[in-house]
């Protein structure tokens, strides 16, 4: 559909919605509107953000695919229940603002969340319009109408701050529960600093994901919010080594304390060879591109990566992918996806598996490695695979993958990166006696997400283990409750 006939599509159906009102059939006859992206080749070469965002036209014309249900069912698959139906009216009828102002309400990060959330398994599974084609892809697009509102404000609101309390918070970790946290806290007049390990702010929306998918301006400018807002926070600043919890709170003044420490510790295989040279973990991969910008080693950044031609990734998640993605831009030949479960059990996101596979990644599913192969100075030249069929479901519901007995096989290669899950960092756990944690390492928390020490709350994927972006958001926001009423009380 060219510009001009979107237009003039858009035309006559806000010209019938004002006269006599749009019918659930002329909702449905309106094509989901797919949101412009960067070239498949040409962006093998750069770093450029991937999905470039919908104009207006395409913006309104998706939301006047919304059926405007009474009984709103995508809200219930949101897990900060945004008001879906009301903000996509607001972009209908034109009113970006207005749209922007009911997103904000529930969600602090719109442009991050419009970007990264799993929409497909939440509010748009849900959608009605989705459910009518049966195909989740024809869902309305609720993400890309988060994120053209987001976008389309130019300048972000500073939030009024109550008068000061005369209390402090300590925010540990500055992800998305960590900011939220931190604003909300803010907000009701606490004196509030963020601590932050790296020497940067933005937890794994600024070390982990790549900036093709969230450019790093974006977390900036809501970090720059936050400072506005008066928050203070301290880079290169590790609790649990700087300074404990216990001394936050007895020594230095601290009146309550949010832990918000992500779950930063990979896991590896325990296979042979997996300490060779050329194997890294996908968060050290990620860490090294993102954060220090490795991609422009010597011109500008000072942390050198593996010059790259063949490379593995073992893994199905978004890590994975966005660990091939990475390899790609940094000029790898061939890239392999190694997943052991078939592609219907992948956990990344459909559009995330769609991207690499145009970027020219090539999976190799239902397989796994079953030992890393050196040459003699102890630098990966190789993998050895087993190849899998699957079986009956396991714990997680997915059909557990079974090995084919004599099917293995070599990959060449020069670089393994393993993306197969993190776990939560012991250092707060071994620093803070009192301190309630599961046998996973996870913190457990109150639906307040009140921990078991006094004054202390936790959220992200320091609680929930490995999870999303808008979960930590939600966990942040039931923590700030909670600190500013018992700093009330
Ligand atoms: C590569 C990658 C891709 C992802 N893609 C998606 C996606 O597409 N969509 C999605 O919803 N989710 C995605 N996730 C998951 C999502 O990013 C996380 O669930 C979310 O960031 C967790 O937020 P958090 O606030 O708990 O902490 P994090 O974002 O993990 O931030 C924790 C912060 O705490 C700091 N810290 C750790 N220990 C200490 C300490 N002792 N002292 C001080 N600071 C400390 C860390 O340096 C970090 O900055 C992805 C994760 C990764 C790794």
């Amino acid at each position: 559909m060219t510009e001009k006939e979107r237009q003039e599509m858009l035309d006559k159906l806000l010209a019938k919605r004002a006269d006599e009102g749009l019918r659930p059939t002329d909702r449905y006859g309106i094509p989901a509107q797919e949101m412009p992206s960067q070239d498949g080749v040409e962006r093998r070469s750069n770093v450029n953000e991937v999905a470039l965002g919908y104009t207006e036209s395409e913006a309104r014309l998706e939301a006047l695919r919304c059926l405007q249900c009474k009984n709103v069912p995508c809200i219930s698959g949101c897990p900060v229940r945004i008001k879906i139906k009301d903000f996509i009216e607001s972009i209908a009828d034109g009113n970006f603002q207005e749209a922007l102002e009911i997103i904000k309400e529930n969600s602090l990060l719109p442009a991050v969340c419009g970007r990264v959330c799993p929409q497909e398994v939440q509010c748009q599974e849900k959608c009605t319009v989705g459910l009518k084609f049966k195909d989740v892809g024809k869902a309305v697009s609720v993400g890309r109408l988060e994120r053209f509102a987001a976008d389309w404000a130019k300048e972000d609101s500073v939030p009024k701050v109550a008068p000061d309390t005369g209390k402090k918070v300590a925010i540990i970790g500055s992800g998305p529960g960590g900011i939220v946290a931190a604003a909300d806290v803010r907000r009701a007049g606490h004196d509030v600093t963020i601590f932050e390990a790296f020497h940067k702010p933005g937890g794994v929306m600024v070390y982990g994901i790549p900036e093709f998918r969230l450019p790093k301006a974006i977390v900036q400018e809501e970090i720059d919010v936050l400072t506005k807002m008066g928050v203070k926070i301290e880079c290169n600043f590790v609790v649990g080594r700087t300074r404990t919890i216990e001394q936050l709170m007895k020594e230095d003044g601290f009146d309550a304390v949010y832990v918000g420490v992500g779950a930063g510790l990979p896991r590896f295989m325990s296979i042979e060879g997996e300490s060779l040279v050329g194997v890294y973990s996908a968060n050290e991969y990620l860490t090294r591109a993102n954060l220090m910008k490795a991609y422009n080693f010597g011109k500008g950044a000072d942390t050198p990566i593996a010059v790259s031609k063949r490379v593995a990734v073992v893994g199905g998640g978004n890590v994975a992918m966005d660990s091939a993605r990475t390899a790609v831009r940094l000029g790898a030949e061939k890239v392999y996806l190694i997943y052991r479960r078939s592609e219907v059990e992948m956990p990344a996101r459909v559009e995330e598996v769609h991207h690499a596979k145009e970027e020219g990644v090539e999976f190799l599913i239902l397989q796994s490695p079953i030992r890393v192969i050196g040459d003699d100075n102890s630098k990966v030249k190789a993998v050895e695979c087993l190849k899998f069929e699957l079986g009956e479901p396991d714990d997680s519901g997915r059909r557990r993958p079974v090995p084919i007995e004599g099917s293995e096989f070599t990959i060449d290669l020069d670089t393994l990166i393993i993306a197969i899950g993190n776990g939560a960092n012991p250092l707060i756990q071994q620093t803070t006696p009192g301190l309630e944690f599961n046998k996973w390492g996870n913190i457990v928390v109150d639906d307040n997400c009140k921990t078991s020490m006094e004054g202390v709350y936790a959220g992200g994927d320091i609680v929930l283990g490995a999870a999303t972006v808008i979960l930590a958001m939600g966990q942040g926001r039931i923590a700030a409750a909670g600190i500013n009423k018992y700093l009330s009380s």
